[in-house]
This record gives structure tokens, C-alpha cells and sequence, in this order.
């Protein structure tokens, strides 16, 4: 007698129209309707309506077979839910804000932070954290504001303390107070650096910054780092108002790579993004067709990609899942303990906990950004950016007009406070 079933690391996922095979040995995905996902379930179930089906010479039958989706089998097997791959993943990372005081006032900081904000982390705050965040296992830190090394020795006693608890720890910085001291201090200490440089042209950098000659101050900042060989990395933000420029005859000695912002804090969806940005960012057809990846669709199923790594610790030791998402708090360190947090729900938040996107197909490929998703009190809504629709099984197909509609001027349900 011959069955039929799915082979190893294939598995079907039902979305309300649609259904999707992912076959996460061949990193590919096959969408199918309903009806095909129904005869696929019944005939795994019952092999007679397969060999009968074959015997009628039916061709998407023989296409799955041919392209290993169902394979034959001298055993009877029931179908594996793709739940079953479900791991417990550990926290891994914590963000340690120090300070929300910063000398600029970037168009799209996460955290409207400017000169005048207020609220710095005291040493013996910082001591509770770092215990806290070491007790959890957690190995690797970064240390972030507004500018953290505005803290001056503070931050020196802080980043000696925590020395001895982690792998890797990172400072973010602007970049703009970067000086010689700093850069022996960081080498000594095998500390990394994070910094911001917008543009390669200084007035577009100053523009966003809001501070006149910022930029040459991070070129000094990068150059002082790559002089003492301090490991780094450059980030770089795009914005409708900032012209990244170019990198003439590499003229300029650092390399930038833009990403979009996610729309929190000060950037709004019209405030901060133009068409093209915004196109981008669209979940689509063609982006969704990119290879699956195992090891990302596991965490996917397991929880929040995100949240499941990360703390955000700010600094009043209120807890947070991520940097940008301030709509759920854990507790405060003072009352809480953050090995508790482990077993918070909102770490297990993944897509089938969200509004529309529980009943899609992509449901465990497709990137979840909760901060960036929405700018609601609602965390559970399908992202804003999303071109689908499970309830049809339609993707928009004009991209220009899905955008048009949302820099309309009535539409800016993505602007958060925080
Ligand atoms: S955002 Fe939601 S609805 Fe859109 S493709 Fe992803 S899972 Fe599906
Ligand atoms: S949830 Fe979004 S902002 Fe937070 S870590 Fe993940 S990708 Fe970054």
C-alpha cells in the first residue's frame, strides 16, 4: 500500500483564501488556494483519493510530487503543523538607556530627544540593571540616550562596571564628542561604537540634526575611531528632507548605507517619508517571493523575532520589549525582576496574535516591526505598509495609488508619541 505525506521540513500553512507550502529544506515558498490545500489535507489523510487521482492523470498532483512537496511513503504518517518547530529562544540583548539628553535634535529620533529633555540614569540605577540584565544571561549590551557621552565620567564608571559581566558591549553615539580620551578609553576596554552620519553632505547632515557643524564633528569622530582601531559601525537614516549625496571619487573616508526610519517618535509616515521612500518599505509580491530562511520562519513561529531577544531598559529602569516600543511596559527594575519578563506573553506575540495577519499564508515569512507597524494604542494591528489582503487573496497592484493614499493629508494614523 502507498501513502502519501509531506516530506521533512515541508509544511502547509492555511491562510483564509490561500495556503502556503513552505518547503524550509529548499528555502521555498508555494501558494496555493484553499480548495488544492483541502484535497492535499484529504488525500494525505486517505491515499486512495491520490492513487485515483493519479490514475486520471491529474496534473497538479503530479506537480507536487514532482517538486517534492508530497512525497510517497510505505507508511501512513499525519500531517506535522509548522507549530511544531516552536523553540523557547532565549534573551540575548539589552539596551541600556543612559540618558535622554542629546546636543542635537535629529527630525526622526525614536525618542524626541533634544537638549532640553530630561531624565539620566544614576550609577546605582545602572549597578541594578547590569545585575538584573547578567542574572537573565544575557550577553551582549549596548549602552544608548539621547548621547550618552554627554555623561562624561559617569558613563566612564558605568561602561568599567559592566566590563566584566558581558561579551560585547556597544555605545550609540552621535559621534559628535568623540575625542582622544574617549577613543583610549574605548580601545582599553574593548568597547564597540555604534554612530549616526546622515549624508555625506555636511549642511543636509546639520539640516536634520538641527546643529550647525555636527557633521564635521562626526568625520572627526569616525576618523579619531578608525585612527585607534576601535571597532565601529556608521548608521544612517534616511528622510524626505536629507539628500544622502554621494561619495565623490570616495572623497569621503566612511561609507553609508541608508535605511528607512520606523515610524515612531518624531517620524511620521508624511512628516518624514516621500513616495519613493514609501515605496520601499511596502510589503509586495515581489519581496515576499525572496527565499525563506529556517532559522528566521522558527522564530517566527515561536514569538516576537524581537522581543524574544531583546530589553529595552530606559532610564527610570521602566522595561520595555524593544527600543521603539513603549506601548507595553514589563515593570520597573526597582519592583520587578527581569528574569520574570522571560516569561511575559508579549515575547510570544508572533503573527498569529495580529489583527488580518493571522489568517495570511505569509504569516511566519513576513518581518514583523510591532513600533513600526502602527502608531495606535492598539499593538496587534497589521502593519500599515502591508500591500495584501488574506481576505481576497489580492496583492494592490497599484503601488503608486496604495502609496498616494497614504501621505494623504487626513491619513496619518502611524504618528506616535512616546
Ligand atoms: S503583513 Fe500580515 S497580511 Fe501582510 S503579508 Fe505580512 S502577514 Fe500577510
Ligand atoms: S521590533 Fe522593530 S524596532 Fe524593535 S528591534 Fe525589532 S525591528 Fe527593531
Amino acid at each position: 500500500m502507498i501513502y502519501y505525506t509531506l516530506p521533512n521540513d515541508v509544511y502547509l500553512v492555511k491562510g483564509y483564501t490561500h495556503s502556503c507550502f513552505y518547503d524550509l529544506a529548499n528555502g521555498s515558498l508555494f501558494s496555493i488556494s484553499n480548495e488544492l490545500y483541502n484535497f492535499v489535507c484529504k488525500g494525505i489523510k486517505n491515499s486512495n483519493l491520490f492513487s485515483t487521482a493519479l490514475k486520471g492523470g491529474n496534473p497538479t498532483l503530479s506537480y507536487l510530487l514532482k517538486e517534492n512537496l508530497i512525497v510517497a511513503s510505505d507508511k501512513k504518517a499525519s500531517i506535522v503543523p509548522i507549530t511544531s518547530l516552536k523553540e523557547k529562544i532565549k534573551p540575548s540583548f539589552a539596551w541600556i538607556e543612559v540618558t535622554k539628553k542629546c546636543n542635537l535634535s535629529c527630525d526622526f529620533c525614536y525618542e524626541s530627544c533634544s537638549p532640553n529633555t530630561q531624565g539620566e540614569m544614576s550609577l546605582s540605577q545602572f549597578k541594578i540593571a547590569i545585575d538584573q540584565i547578567q542574572n537573565t544571561g544575557i550577553d551582549q549590551i549596548q549602552l544608548i540616550g539621547g548621547e550618552p557621552l554627554l555623561l562624561q565620567d559617569k558613563l566612564k564608571s558605568m561602561l568599567t562596571f559592566a566590563r566584566p559581566f558581558f561579551r560585547t558591549i556597544e555605545v550609540y553615539t552621535n559621534g559628535t564628542l568623540i575625542n582622544k580620551e574617549w577613543c583610549k578609553f574605548f580601545k582599553d576596554l574593548d568597547f564597540k561604537i555604534a554612530l549616526s552620519i546622515h549624508s555625506y553632505i555636511a549642511n543636509q547632515h546639520d539640516k536634520t540634526t538641527h546643529v550647525y557643524g555636527s557633521h564635521k564633528k562626526v568625520e572627526q569622530g569616525i576618523a579619531l575611531l578608525k585612527s585607534h582601531g576601535i571597532s565601529h559601525r556608521i548608521a544612517t537614516i534616511q528622510s524626505k528632507f536629507c539628500d544622502i549625496g554621494h561619495n565623490l571619487n570616495n572623497a569621503c573616508h566612511y561609507k553609508l548605507d541608508p535605511k528607512l526610519p520606523k515610524a515612531t517618535g518624531k517620524a511620521s509616515v508624511k512628516k518624514t517619508f516621500n513616495k519613493k521612500m514609501l515605496k520601499k518599505k511596502l510589503i509586495t509580491e515581489a519581496n515576499m517571493r525572496r527565499p525563506l530562511n529556517k532559522s528566521l520562519v522558527v522564530k517566527s513561529v515561536s514569538g516576537h523575532k524581537c522581543f524574544m531577544k531583546d530589553f529595552y531598559i530606559d532610564c527610570f529602569l521602566n522595561v520595555f520589549p524593544c527600543v521603539m516600543e513603549r506601548r507595553y511596559c514589563y515593570g520597573n527594575l526597582a519592583k520587578i525582576n527581569l528574569i520574570k519578563c522571560i516569561e511575559d506573553k508579549v515575547r510570544l506575540l508572533s503573527k498569529d496574535n495580529i489583527k488580518t495577519c493571522m489568517d495570511c499564508e505569509y504569516r511566519y515569512h513576513c518581518h514583523d516591526c510591532r513600533p513600526d507597524s502602527n502608531g495606535s494604542e492598539d499593538m496587534l494591528e497589521k502593519p500599515w505598509f502591508c500591500t495584501y489582503d488574506p481576505y481576497n487573496g489580492q496583492w494592490a497592484t497599484d503601488l503608486d495609488g496604495f502609496c498616494d493614499k497614504l501621505l494623504k493629508p487626513s491619513v496619518d494614523s502611524t504618528t506616535k508619541t512616546t
